[in-house]
C-alpha cells in the first residue's frame, strides 16, 4: 500500500512530499521524503502525517462510568479514589461478556478516532458475576480480541492477576470475586491467547503479556512466579497510584512500592509500572537503570485526585514512559499530552517543563516522542513510528481544521497538543490499512441503560 503526504512526522522531525509505502506484512518498507505526488499518482494522498500512538493502559469496562461518578454520595467529608473505587466495583459486578463486547466496540472507535492504533487492555474481569469460572475461562478475553478485530485496532491483552484485597489481606473481598485468579490461570489465559494469535495469523495486530494488579492484590512470590514463566512479554503493574498506598507498603513490607519491586522482584526492560506517581527521585533512577517502563495516565490520574508524577526528574533520568488513558474520562492522546504538561506548568510555576527536561526546545514534540517509544516498549510490538520494520500506523489531520489553520509547518505538532477544541485525525490507518468507521452506537446506548437504569 502507498501514500504520499505533503509533511509527515518520521523519527522525531518534519519531512516534506513523503512517500510511505507499507510492505504486505502491514510494515514500513520505504520511507521516501521529497517524493513530488504527480510522480506516485498510484498512491493515497493523506494530509498532515503522524505515527499512531499506543494507549499503554486501559479497562474497556470503564468507559461505561465516564460521566457516571462526578457526584459526592452521602454525608461523607470526602470523595477518593477508594470511594471512587466502590462505584466502579458495581459496574465490575454486573457487566457480561456481550455488555464488555459493546462497550469495548465503541471505546476502541473513539480511541481509533482520536489517532490511537493500539491499545494495551489490562485485563482483570475474568469470572462470571456470582464469582465462578465461566465454562470457557477465556470468555471475557474473548469479547476484548472480538472488538479489536471488528474495529481494527491493535490489542495487546495483559491478562491480571489479582489474588489479595490488600496488603496484609489473604483472600479477596465479595466485590473482587470476578477477579479472582492464580499464577497458573493467568498463565493458561496468556498461552490461550498467543496460541490463538499464533494460529489466526494476527500476530502483526495482537500480542499477549500479562499484569499483576498491584502490591495490594498479589505477594512477591506470585509476582516472581508468573515473571518467571513469561521471560519475553511485556508485564504491566499498577503502582504508587495513591499515598495511601505507599503508607500501606512501608507499613506491610518495609519500603515504598518502587523500592520494593526493584529489590524483591529484579524489574528489567520487559516492565511497565503503571501511574508511579508517588515515586522519589532515586526510586525513578532505580527503574531508568533496570530499563523498566512508566505508564503515565494524566486524565485518570486528575479525575481520581491521584497527585502528580515527578516528570522532569523522570526525563533526566532517561526513563522510559508511555500513556494510557486508563478509566477512559478522555479518549485522545492529544489531551493526555496537553494534560501532563499543565499538571507540570501548574506544579512549577513553569512554562514547557517537558522541552526543558530534554534538549529539544518543543515540549510537544519532546512528549510525543516519548509516548511513541514508550508505547511501543508497553505493547511489545514494533510501534515505534514512521520507520522501515516499524508497524505501517499512523493519523492524518486536515491542516484546514481550526487548531492548525494559517499555523507555521514546523509548529503544527505544538498546534496540535496546545490548542484545543483539539484536530482529530480525518483519517487513520492500522498495519498498512486505512480504518473503516463502524456503527456502534445503538449497542452502546443498549448498554449503558442495562447497565444504569
Ligand atoms: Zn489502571
Amino acid at each position: 500500500m502507498k501514500y504520499w503526504s505533503p509533511q509527515a512526522w518520521v523519527q522525531g522531525e518534519w519531512l516534506t512530499h513523503v512517500l510511505l509505502e507499507a510492505d504486505e506484512t502491514g510494515h514500513w518498507s520505504d520511507i521516501r521524503p521529497h517524493t513530488p505526488a504527480h510522480s506516485v499518482e498510484q498512491a493515497i494522498r493523506l494530509g498532515l502525517v503522524l505515527p499512531g500512538l499506543v494507549n499503554a493502559h486501559s479497562h474497556a469496562f470503564q468507559r461505561a462510568m465516564a460521566g457516571m461518578a462526578e457526584r459526592r454520595h452521602g454525608a461523607a467529608p470526602g470523595d477518593d479514589f477508594w470511594g471512587w473505587r466502590e462505584r466502579m466495583y458495581q459496574v465490575a459486578l454486573r457487566i457480561s461478556p456481550e455488555q464488555l463486547e459493546d462497550v469495548a466496540v465503541f471505546l476502541y472507535q473513539e480511541m481509533l478516532q482520536c489517532g490511537f492504533t493500539h491499545v494495551c487492555e489490562f485485563h482483570y474481569l475474568h469470572r462470571d458475576t456470582q464469582g465462578h469460572a465461566y465454562a470457557d475461562p477465556t470468555e471475557m478475553s474473548w469479547a476484548l480480541v472480538r472488538a479489536a478485530q471488528r474495529t481494527g485496532i491493535g490489542l495487546t491483552l495483559l491478562p491480571t492477576l489479582y489474588m489479595h484485597s490488600g496488603l496484609g489481606a489473604t483472600a479477596l473481598t465479595q466485590a473482587q470475586r470476578r477477579f479472582a485468579s492464580t499464577p497458573d490461570t493467568v498463565l493458561a489465559l496468556q498461552q490461550t491467547l498467543a496460541k490463538h494469535i499464533d494460529q489466526q495469523q494476527l500476530t502483526t495486530l495482537m500480542h499477549a503479556g500479562a499484569a499483576i494488579h498491584s502490591l495490594r492484590a498479589v505477594d512477591g512470590g506470585a509476582m516472581r512466579e508468573l515473571a518467571q514463566a513469561l521471560p519475553t512479554q511485556p508485564l504491566h503493574i499498577h503502582a504508587a497510584e495513591q499515598s495511601r498506598e505507599v503508607q500501606d507498603c512501608l507499613t506491610h513490607l518495609g519500603q515504598r512500592p518502587v523500592e520494593w519491586l526493584l529489590e524483591h522482584v529484579g524489574l528489567d526492560k520487559r516492565w511497565h509500572l503503571i501511574h508511579a506517581t508517588h515515586s522519589l527521585p532515586h526510586e525513578l533512577q532505580g527503574l531508568a537503570q533496570a530499563g523498566a517502563s512508566v505508564v503515565v495516565c494524566p486524565s485518570t490520574e486528575a479525575n481520581l485526585g491521584d497527585g502528580v508524577w515527578d516528570m522532569p526528574n523522570a526525563m533526566q533520568q532517561g526513563l522510559t514512559w508511555s500513556i494510557g488513558t486508563d478509566s477512559h474520562v478522555n479518549r485522545a492522546w492529544t489531551t493526555e499530552l496537553l494534560g501532563l504538561e499543565y499538571s507540570q506548568r501548574l506544579l512549577h510555576q513553569q512554562r514547557n517543563v517537558a522541552a526543558s527536561a530534554s534538549v529539544h526546545p518543543s515540549s510537544a514534540a519532546v512528549l510525543f516522542e516519548c509516548a511513541l517509544n514508550g508505547g511501543s516498549a508497553a505493547s511489545g510490538l514494533p510501534l515505534g513510528g514512521i520507520c522501515k520494520g516499524q508497524r505501517a500506523d499512523f493519523q492524518s489531520f486536515d491542516t484546514r481544521h481550526h487548531a492548525l489553520l494559517g499555523i507555521p509547518a514546523m509548529h503544527l505538532l505544538d498546534a496540535l497538543v496546545f490548542s484545543s477544541p483539539h484536530a482529530l485525525p480525518s483519517q487513520v490507518g492500522v498495519a498498512g490499512r486505512l480504518i473503516t468507521p463502524l456503527d456502534s452506537a445503538s449497542a452502546w446506548t443498549r448498554t449503558m441503560q442495562a447497565l444504569w437504569i
